[in-house]
């Protein structure tokens, strides 16, 4: 018999009135961009999950590494002088292909410790570096950093911050670089130096460098709606940081492992940051798994010069759990051998082309993207960029419509349409998923 739905609380952010009514879509099977569910229903995954799968579903070479490894050694631990050798390899394999700036690796189960971590990181670098005021970070309105109750505070989202009284008292935003609905103004130029000067009041408002720790952001926005920056937006922050001596931190979270058409998103623009977090793609969603890459001066000061009376007292169970580990690997050897990001870049060039293609559709206001991580703003004018009433739900009328014709999607806030397929996907999958958005939009006009 099948398990009952109702027992599991699934749906903690989306009061959706089908899922009340007849509880959640069971998934039970995936084969490269598909999923079924349990009606035997065949759906194309728009979504990649939760942006995780990039590999797609069903890669037998990920369920044989993750096999071996479990009947070898199921677990060791990465604390009290122990270590794994699944570990060991994929943090080297880490250094090696990420930016130059990040030497080491602290491992974690997902995004929201990934980022939680990191915020202890840089509190206790600064401790044991007799900087203890430089205690303030900021982050972007509209970024997500997690659901930790740290990173919470620092996502830039409201309706992430009803658990306490988030953001922290440490915890602060600067405006984001959306163009559609600029504080900046339309062109890179502005945007670019509207950001730097937003950056620099900020920490000046704070009582300048010596107060502040570090700058935060994704190198596209994702949850916040499928954010694009300008292009040389990233370099420049990082450089604004270095000039105001503040840590620059990117959380590739959804851009890392091949998203947006580089393995990071940060090697677009050669960038340096002196931490990034990665999770999602790392094990493409096979098993869970995170990290902090951090570069050497900070891990230095973490590990080498640990103070007796000030431990870094903090680590997982799951720490560097070699199952993951050696998922991970497989999926790096995927995402080199068949050129994933490479793969990303040239679909999601074509999607984009779809996408704008749609806009003949006049609820159509914006198309934005970077490789296969892309979003369609929905508007009840194109002309004024008038938004639809709030609370209207148009974005879950969509979303529930393109799940009638075969196509998962995600709806953010009342009026964005995300898709980021598998990294896998051919040019033929985008064409059927267009192809049903396009219908989806259509029937969903009120
Ligand atoms: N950072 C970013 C940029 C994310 O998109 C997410 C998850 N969507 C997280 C952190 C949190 O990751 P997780 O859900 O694995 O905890």
């Amino acid at each position: 018999s099948l398990p009952n739905a109702t027992h599991q609380f699934v749906h903690p952010f989306t009061q959706l009135a089908e899922v009340e009514a007849s509880g959640p879509t069971v998934l039970v099977a995936g084969e490269g961009v598909r999923v079924t569910d349990r009606d035997g229903r065949e759906l194309l995954d728009g979504f990649a999950g939760l942006w995780c799968v990039n590999i797609g579903y069903g890669r037998i070479e990920v369920v044989e590494a993750a096999r071996q490894q479990m009947s070898k050694l199921p677990y060791a631990s990465s604390f009290f002088g122990f270590a794994n050798e699944p570990a060991l390899r994929l943090a080297e394999e880490l250094v090696r292909l990420s930016p130059e700036s990040l030497q080491h690796v602290f491992f974690t189960l997902g995004g929201s410790d990934a980022v939680d971590s990191t915020l202890k990181i840089i509190r206790y670098f600064f401790n044991v570096t007799s900087r203890p005021e430089k205690k303030h970070v900021i982050g972007l309105e509209r970024g997500y950093h997690g659901v930790s109750s740290a990173g919470a505070g620092l996502t830039g989202l409201s309706n992430c911050h009803l658990f306490f009284d988030l953001p922290l008292p440490y915890q602060h935003h600067i405006p984001s670089h959306y163009r559609y609905r600029s504080t900046y103004g339309s062109t890179d130029a502005e945007i670019i130096n509207g950001s730097i000067d937003a950056l620099q009041a900020k920490v000046a408002e704070l009582g300048g460098s010596s107060k502040v720790a570090a700058f935060f952001c994704e190198p596209v926005q994702g949850s916040g709606g499928v954010i694009v920056p300008p292009e040389g937006w990233l370099a420049a922050m990082r450089d604004a940081c270095a000039k105001l001596d503040i840590l620059f931190v990117v959380d590739e979270v959804i851009t890392g492992f091949g998203r947006t058409g580089q393995l990071f998103a940060c090697d677009w623009e050669r960038v340096e940051p002196d931490l990034m977090t990665i999770a999602k793609g790392l094990t493409s969603g096979y098993s869970p798994m995170g990290a902090v890459l951090l570069s050497d001066e900070i891990y230095r000061a973490l590990v080498k010069q640990v103070p007796r009376d000030l431990p870094f007292a903090h680590g997982f169970t799951y720490t560097g759990h070699p199952v993951s580990a050696a998922v991970a690997l497989a999926c790096l050897e995927i995402y080199e051998r068949e050129q994933l990001p490479e793969n990303a870049k040239v679909v999601g060039a074509h999607l984009l082309k779809g996408l704008e293609a749609l806009r003949e559709n006049p609820w159509i206001g914006d198309v934005r993207g970077k490789g296969l991580l892309a979003a369609i703003e929905l508007v009840a004018n194109q002309k004024t960029r008038a938004p639809f009433e709030p609370g209207l739900g148009v974005s879950q009328l969509v979303r529930k419509k393109a799940y009638e014709n075969g196509l998962i999607v995600r709806a953010f806030a009342d009026n964005i349409i995300g898709l980021a397929p598998p990294l896998i996907v051919s040019e033929d999958d985008v064409d059927q998923m267009l192809e049903r958005l396009a219908r989806a939009i259509h029937a969903a006009k009120i």
